[in-house]
């Protein structure tokens, strides 16, 4: 079977421990390759193999990290069906979805901050009567550490260490643990494509081995972390007192409000998608869906159907809408949500159980898209995250009576408005608590927006210039004349 290796100063290597985890085909529910079980030994070789490809990495002309990434585009263009084909298996994802969004994302990001390093520009301030002008310099951090969770394993991998190594930082990288098989695959491209050894080191292993040593280390400068609230605590307590620059990605628990006016069709198939794709592990998905009453008895009727015709099974057939749930502890998460859903009153439209999936997929962990009616906005199944294929629907009959719920969360990443009425569209985007508002759309992503979110969702913000930003170091040079 086989063994991942850890990807440190340019080559392979097993880890120090000789010891691996097992690794799941969770459409199967059995092992099918074994990741290396590293520990804080890997990590420092990690570190010390990215300190020591700083200093020429940094000093490394912009247009020629943008050939050696762009080499690297052209490889994951090249290995797309073998790259689509390991996601899906690893995390359980529909082939088709790891084909035309996880993959082709990962190629847009890197040929995204490829680009985007060229254009970043530095800031001059002529002190105007002082004889002094200031000019900013922006140089990168250093070693930094990437930390990213198991829903779109490349395409949030990527998201990080793109950037990272276009601003001229070097990385220590951790994937998660359930979903190394991407990240492993990269490491083999990044030789080929002749990326110098230690600017990306891969450390496969656990969040409480591997993650924190990387957290921990003290020449680590810089973390940007896409995971969970309570991990994202937990690297902001050990982070903040070295005084590390800290991208906080964490959950969230989406509002899509719906009013009576909008464009109905295109709200109903939209909606489908943000409830369900990626099998609601998303942390984009809207999971508490409000919809204004006039339209409630419609729109449940139709969404039922348009829900109950989704395809459950196996992730590598074309015509799977829905795959397997990623681990089995993270199945045993969503059903006991769905028990206490129905313990607090709730009735389960449809869904609610794990279908048996005949053939090869017989012993896989899947549960049915799952729709709950009949909780009050604020009991604990519409205020903590789930993340998984499972969604509330409420009725409402206000404007301010809809913020209040949407905005009653701890949780404050993302949320959706349907309404052709352009005043009400501004007015909730202004007030909504959330990092990113759609308005008659989900998932629409342009990579220059600023990308994050609020109260519990996280700090800082990706995308754009901004991640840029995050990895570089400003410093103001001022000169008297
Ligand atoms: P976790 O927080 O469990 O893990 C995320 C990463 O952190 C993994 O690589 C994990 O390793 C690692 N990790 C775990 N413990 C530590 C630690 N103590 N120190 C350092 N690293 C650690 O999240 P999940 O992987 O379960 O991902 C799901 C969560 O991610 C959801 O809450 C979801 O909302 C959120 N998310 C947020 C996004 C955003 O953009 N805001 C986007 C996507 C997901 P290991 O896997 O080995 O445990």
């Amino acid at each position: 079977m086989l063994k991942i290796e850890n990807y440190i100063a340019g080559s392979l290597v097993a880890p120090i421990s000789g010891e691996y985890l097992d690794n799941f085909d969770p459409s199967i529910g059995e092992v099918y390759s074994y990741i290396p079980d590293s520990d804080e030994r890997d990590v420092q070789l990690a570190v010390d193999a990215a300190n020591a490809a700083f200093p020429a990495w940094s000093n490394t002309a912009t247009e020629e990290r943008f050939t050696i990434l762009m080499r690297l585009v052209a490889l994951i263009e090249r290995n797309l069906e073998s790259l689509a084909l390991a996601e899906s298996i690893d995390q359980g994802k529909p082939v088709s979805l790891a084909r035309t969004v996880d993959i082709p994302r990962a190629v847009s990001n890197f040929r995204f901050y490829a680009t985007a390093a060229m254009h970043l520009a530095n800031e001059s301030h002529d002190s105007v009567g002082q004889s002094a002008f200031n000019y900013t310099l922006r140089q990168p951090v250093g070693v930094v550490g990437c930390i990213s969770p198991w829903n779109l394993p490349l395409y949030l991998f990527t998201w990080k260490i793109a950037p990272a190594i276009a601003a001229g930082c070097t990385v220590v990288a951790k994937p998660s643990e359930v979903t190394p098989m991407t990240a492993y695959l990269l490491s083999k491209l990044c030789i080929e494509a002749g990326l110098p050894a230690g600017v990306l080191n891969i450390v496969h292993g656990t969040g409480p081995r591997v993650g924190s040593a990387i957290v921990e280390h003290k020449d680590v400068k810089a973390i940007s972390f896409t995971g969970g609230t309570a991990t994202g605590e937990a690297i902001a307590r050990t982070a903040a007192p070295m005084f590390k620059k800290l991208s906080l990605e964490l959950g969230g628990k989406n509002p899509n409000i719906i009013f009576a006016d909008c464009n109905y069709e295109e709200m109903l198939a939209t909606t489908v998608r943000s409830s369900f794709s990626n099998q609601g592990e998303i942390c984009l998905c809207g999971s508490r869906i409000f919809i204004e009453r006039p339209i409630y008895e419609k729109f449940r009727r139709d969404f039922l159907d348009r829900v109950n015709a989704l395809q459950v099974g196996d992730p590598l057939l074309p015509e799977t809408n829905v795959g397997a749930i990623v681990s089995k502890q993270h199945f045993d998460k969503i059903m006991s949500y769905i028990g206490l859903a129905h313990d607090e009153g709730g009735t389960i439209l449809t869904g609610g159980s794990s279908p048996t999936v005949d053939g090869r997929c017989e012993n896989g962990w899947f549960i049915s898209p799952t729709i709950i009616e009949g909780l009050p906005y604020d009991c604990r199944t519409n205020q903590e995250e789930i993340f998984g294929p499972v969604v509330t629907i409420m009725p409402f009959d206000s404007e301010d009576e809809v913020l209040g719920f949407a905005n009653s969360v701890r949780y404050g990443l993302s949320a959706t408005v349907w309404t052709e009425n352009l005043s009400r569209a501004h007015r909730l985007a202004a007030r909504l608590e959330s990092g990113i508002v759609w308005i008659n759309c989900w998932l629409q992503r342009d990579l220059r927006t600023p990308f994050g979110g609020v109260k519990d969702s996280g700090v800082g913000r990706e995308g754009g210039f901004e991640a840029l930003k995050f990895f570089t170091e400003e410093k103001n040079v001022c000169i008297k004349f």
